[in-house]
């Protein structure tokens, strides 16, 4: 008999699968040690969790667990285009912004088609890209930084889409408007620019993306409430493009894609300004303490926009196990080729603290 694998798409064949971390459970019966001590530092998560006013929604919404949610989304959406000033027409929700990537790929993407992005960015784009047959163009990126003038001139007839992590996932590095404005002046408008701007609300005076939007232009511009809003478990997300574009994207959804608990919860954090101030102001602390820390250690860090830092610690398996030891968890960046690098989340000050002071025993006991 033929093997399953004969049968399905080639292209699957070689397809790299995401590797999550293990459940926080299973680590800590493994370190012998209860969940509650083990510090997760691995997937940029809001360690203040979600706003009060989130969670009393989601409990209210229980009540409703056996209707079908509002396949429309009309109140978040309504919620979310009055917040941005743009209209209802111009948004569409996802299953997590991932999910958003993955209706691109259905629009846009046919096998033999290319799209454009940076090397080390974030890795959902060429997952998508690989699931439907199409090549990824990954722009070298030395420095770590994008480099929007390659990423321009790697545009070949076949290229689709152009993915920009604003900042990206895991370097941290953040582009400016200039360089925006540049890149999208020369870019041929049959080209669809895809912002993905997960981390939009830590960013202090970010580059205004959506004006590309009210200008009508091929580009939607993602954002998430699975990062500042503490809702990743949820999985919501939306895009903002216009309204021809978001028609195009409807088309490729399946009608109740996102919870009516995520829903209700995501239109309460929108409006929980005092719980997404506070997680502004610890993350920036914690950001400015870690890379303080990083300096002191004599550690090469990637200055970061968002709530994560990237830092060089040679051996970074080593370095990651040593520190599950001690349980925490970062994130190892084998799969986006920076082996030497280790991403940390920035968490409470407790947790920075720990992290730190874990991070010199490990460091110390591999210079010695
Ligand atoms: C975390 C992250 C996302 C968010 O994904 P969700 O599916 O919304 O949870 C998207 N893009 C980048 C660059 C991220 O780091």
């Amino acid at each position: 008999m033929n093997s399953v694998w004969e049968l399905a798409n080639p292209h699957l064949r070689d397809l790299a699968v995401y590797e999550p971390g293990k459940p926080i459970e299973e680590t800590a019966r493994e370190l012998g040690s209860d969940a509650g001590s083990i510090i997760k530092l691995a997937s940029n998560e809001n360690p203040l969790g979600a706003s009060p006013a989130a969670l009393a929604a989601m409990r209210a919404a229980l009540d409703q667990a056996h209707l079908y949610p509002d396949g429309g989304g009309y109140y978040l959406r309504e919620a979310l285009a009055a917040k941005l000033g743009v209209e209802r027409a111009n948004i569409i929700l996802g299953s997590g912004s991932n999910e958003i990537i993955e209706f691109l790929g259905h629009a846009f993407l046919l096998a033999g088609d290319d799209v454009v992005t940076s090397e080390h960015a974030f890795i959902a784009y060429k997952l998508v890209a690989a699931g439907f047959g199409a090549r990824t163009i990954e722009v070298p990126s030395p420095d770590l930084r994008h480099h929007l003038d390659a990423m321009s001139a790697a545009i070949t007839p076949r290229t689709r889409l152009v993915f920009i992590a604003n900042p990206n996932n895991p370097t941290g590095t953040l582009l400016e408007q200039t360089q925006i404005d540049s890149f999208m002046r020369a870019l041929p408008e049959r080209i669809t620019v895809v912002f993905d701007e997960a981390y939009f609300e830590y960013v202090d005076g970010p580059p205004d993306v959506l004006k590309y939007v009210h200008a009508g232009r091929h580009v939607i511009v993602l954002r998430t409430f699975s990062k500042m809003h503490g809702l990743a478990n949820l999985r919501i997300g939306y895009g903002i493009a216009p309204p021809e574009l978001i028609q195009v994207l409807q088309k490729t959804r399946q009608p109740f894609n996102v919870s009516g608990i995520a829903q209700a919860a995501a239109l309460a954090a929108l409006g929980d300004k005092s719980h997404q101030e506070k997680t502004k102001r610890i993350t920036d602390q914690g950001r400015t303490f870690l890379q303080h820390g990083f300096s002191e250690m004599d550690l090469p860090f990637v200055p970061s926009a968002g709530n994560f830092v990237l830092v060089r610690v040679g051996d970074s398996a080593a370095v990651f196990r040593a520190l599950l030891a001690r349980k925490i968890i970062v994130r190892a960046l084998k799969g986006y080729h920076l082996p030497e690098w280790v991403r940390i989340s920035v968490g409470t000050m407790e947790q920075n603290r720990r992290c730190l002071s874990a991070l010199r025993e490990v460091i110390d006991r591999a210079a010695t």
